[in-house]
């Protein structure tokens, strides 16, 4: 994200950030610090960024370089339709930064054919690698963008200058930059291998059906998702904590989770907080195992915390998903 700031926004610039959750938020500090000015376009956390607006905005600032928008909400597990996002950007002549940490390997990120200028990720989300790194990629309109920069040379950030990197990565004459974490690397290359051995494809289709299962199984407890199926991520479940819950003990059957089962679930941020439970099917995580435990789990805890629920209600649920699947494949 920073890299992509601060090598694209120079200091005046009018850059439009869409605001859906925490990461919009991160975004629109990235570009007050590379000195633009962030024109913000907000939308309820749940729900996805409004191409309406976009193309409204951008309507009314024609000086406008630069789109960032997050494909992907972890805060909220809401996605946003990055393709068309991107193609109004470009109708306005403006280059898109697309926050793609979340999205890759977990649902469709076509980002050749959606013609996305720049666009980041991270190791440690649906790629189930070691945390640290974050792979990017630049259109030539970016690098033309980045080289032709009237301060050149002053992108606030030695480390993330793209015009001192780029003679790093350079195919010929290579010259020294920093020195590259190659054990991440060497990490990264191998989540890369194990995705190409099951296919890009097959890994967004088992987020796909892991989360249906999961789904079908919270649905059956009488516990309802945040964001409409439409715009749901299969590798973020945002599952509303019951107005039944005082304030505060929706924390203890987390920390429950944790102590008795290892499991781990996301607390609500901002507007969120103590409002809804997120749910973690990323990458190796996201298998039949670990949904049929949680469900397991939320089944024996949830009683005591006053949510009736029936023994083997949610796994049924959950293994009429994996059996109907297995049935179509058959
Ligand atoms: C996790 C996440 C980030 C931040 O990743 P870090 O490696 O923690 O800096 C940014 N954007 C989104 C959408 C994320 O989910």
């Amino acid at each position: 994200m920073e890299s992509s700031f601060v090598n694209m926004v120079e200091p005046g610039d009018d850059v439009i950030v869409m605001r859906n959750g925490v990461f919009g938020g991160r975004m629109v500090e990235n570009v007050q610090r590379s000195g633009g000015r962030a024109i913000v376009i907000d939308d309820e956390w749940g729900a996805p960024c409004d191409p309406h607006k976009l193309r409204e905005t951008l309507q009314r600032h024609p000086s406008v370089r630069t789109v960032g928008f997050v494909h992907a909400e972890t805060s909220t597990g809401a996605e946003s339709d990055a393709k068309t996002l991107t193609s109004i950007a470009h109708e306005f002549g403006a280059l898109v930064i697309c926050d793609a940490v979340t999205s890759l390997a977990g649902v469709p990120l076509l980002v050749d054919d959606w013609a996305i200028d720049a666009v980041y990720s991270g190791s440690q989300k649906c790629l189930s690698c070691v945390p640290g790194l974050s792979p990017v990629s630049y259109s030539d309109a970016v690098i033309d963008r980045v080289k032709a920069r009237k301060d050149k040379a002053q992108v606030q950030s030695w480390f993330m200058d793209l015009n001192l990197v780029l003679d790093y990565w350079g195919e010929t004459a290579r010259t020294y930059h920093h020195t590259a974490p190659i054990n991440s690397l060497f990490a990264l290359h191998e989540s890369l291998v194990m995705l190409q051995e099951e296919g890009l494809e097959q890994a967004w289709s088992r987020h796909r059906l892991h989360h249906e299962a999961f789904k079908a199984g919270i649905e059956a407890m009488g516990l309802e998702f945040l964001v409409n199926p439409a715009n749901r991520l299969p590798q973020m479940n945002a599952v509303k904590v019951p107005a039944s819950f005082a304030p505060g003990v929706e924390a203890q059957l987390r920390k429950r989770l944790l102590a008795d089962y290892s499991m781990e679930i996301g607390a609500g941020l901002g507007p969120l907080a103590g409002k809804i439970w997120r749910f973690g099917l990323m990458g190796q995580s996201c298998s039949r195992a670990n949904v049929m435990s949680c469900l397991g789990a939320l089944t024996c805890e949830l009683p005591e915390f006053g949510v009736q629920v029936k023994m083997g209600d949610a796994e049924q649920a959950a293994l009429d998903v994996y059996n109907r699947a297995a049935h179509q494949h058959a």
